[in-house]
């Protein structure tokens, strides 16, 4: 039987009528002769509630017990959805991670797949159910506590089961119709695009378009998923939506493809650090230790005997994602409390976003960064922070002037335009 993996996010069932509308879909594509797994997201908002719980009882709280609460919005909708497609006479079972089993890491709250045994829902197809139903964003570990995978996660539940199973397609199913030359909900002019390469979403995803989690890009184009996103409020076929794709499926390409933006961005700067071999892995190796994901750093140029200081001392700003300053604070407070770092004063700046470009028409074009710091310079922003790579630019700015950015460079790139 040919296999479909149909994924529908926390607006797509977000009540009990939605997840009605998300069935008649599934009903369609078995009407076409399709086995479909389904993976579902928690009710839009569920997560985020459980998430507050969590924090509202522990600050620095035990990574496991966030998992075993975190994770239960996708049961109920894993189980309510079975039920549903019951009620239309198709034959559906619900399956949370421990039963598939969906084996993991155990780095809690950021788990990575191990594998999928294909053995117990292949056995439930032959037995005659026509669907799976799966909670996404879960799994669990080799000791026998249930993992996340993230936020955002049960996108690349939805590509692994794709591989794991060699499904035909996995369409990702979501309140926009496609993936959009940037956000369309602060970009009017943003334009659906009809193909994406996978290198390009990987980077709009790991930059902030959370349309897709940025590992389920990873996977898909390492085991060579057909990944498509269409929405669930509109009628659809097989050529609705946006299909991620490689660079060689597409015809057009600009230098820029797209505009991605983050605001759960914060700027560490650790004042008056000694300048000497070593400092840099004092820093990040306590904060990688502590879990903390930096992202942008910068170091200044050595200024020598600054003030009361007798050797070289230099500022080390970096970037953090906002819910983890407290975590990094701690860090760097232990490090400095051991005698590993020595610092005057570390400032926290949680006002900023990230803003970016990404494309891979960049490789072969200059002059792209300075055409977008003069779309930045005209709207009087003020760039805190650069990082580049090969086919993206990226700024931190005053968190205000995040919307007024995405838009100045969605206008200089022209990404209205086809
Ligand atoms: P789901 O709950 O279905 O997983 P998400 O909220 O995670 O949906 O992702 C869809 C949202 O991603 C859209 O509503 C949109 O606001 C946002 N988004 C950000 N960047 C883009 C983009 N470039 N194209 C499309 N949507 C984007
Ligand atoms: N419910 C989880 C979240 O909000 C996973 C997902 O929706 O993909 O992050
Ligand atoms: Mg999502």
């Amino acid at each position: 039987m040919p296999l479909l993996v149909m994924k529908f996010g926390g607006t797509s069932v977000a009540d009990l009528s939605r997840i009605e509308n998300a069935a008649k879909k599934v009903q369609a594509e078995v009407a076409r002769g399709y086995d479909v797994i389904v993976i579902v997201s928690a009710m839009s908002g569920e997560t985020n509630k459980m998430v507050g719980y969590v924090e509202g009882t522990s600050k620095l709280y035990d990574a496991r017990e966030y998992d075993a609460v975190v994770s239960s919005g996708e049961n109920v909708t894993a189980g309510l959805m079975a039920l549903r497609l019951q009620e239309m006479d198709i034959p559906a079972r619900s399956w949370q991670g421990w039963q598939v089993p969906i084996n993991t890491t155990s780095a809690h709250g950021s788990a990575r797949f191990i594998d999928i045994p294909r053995a117990n829902i292949d056995a439930k197809f032959a037995e005659g159910f026509k669907v799976a139903v799966v909670a996404g964003f879960q799994g669990i570990s080799a000791e026998g506590r249930i993992t996340t995978l993230g936020r955002g996660g049960s996108d690349t539940t939805a590509v692994a089961f794709a591989a794991a199973f060699g499904a035909e397609r996995c369409d990702i199913y979501t309140d926009v119709d496609g993936v959009y030359t940037t956000d369309p909900r602060i970009a009017s002019k943003a334009r659906k695009l009809d193909r994406i390469a996978f290198e390009e979403m990987l980077e709009l995803a790991s930059l902030g378009a959370k349309v897709l989690q940025t590992r389920s890009v990873e996977l898909a184009m390492r085991y060579k998923v057909r990944l498509r996103v269409l929405s669930s409020f509109e009628d659809t076929d097989e050529n609705s939506g946006t299909l991620v794709c490689d660079e060689d499926e597409i015809m057009e390409s600009k230098v820029v493809s797209g505009v991605a933006y983050s605001r759960d961005e914060a700027k560490m700067t650790l004042v008056t650090v000694e300048d000497r071999p070593g400092v840099a892995s004092a820093i990040f190796g306590p904060l990688a230790d502590a879990g903390v994901n930096v992202d942008m750093i910068v170091q200044n140029i050595s200024e020598k005997n600054y003030g009361t200081h007798a050797g070289a001392v230099t500022d080390m700003t970096f970037s953090v994602p906002v819910n983890q300053v407290a975590r990094a604070q701690k860090a760097m407070e232990d490090a400095r409390a051991a005698g590993i770092i020595k610092y005057d004063e570390l400032i926290s700046d949680t006002d900023v976003a990230k803003v970016s470009v990404v494309g891979i028409g960049m490789r072969s074009q200059v002059g792209v960064a300075a055409r977008m710091f003069k779309a930045l310079a005209a709207e009087n922003i003020n760039i805190k922070v650069i990082a580049t790579s090969e086919i993206k630019i990226s700024v931190l700015i005053d968190r205000k002037y995040m919307e007024l950015a995405v838009q100045a460079l969605h206008d200089c790139f022209e990404l209205d335009k086809a």
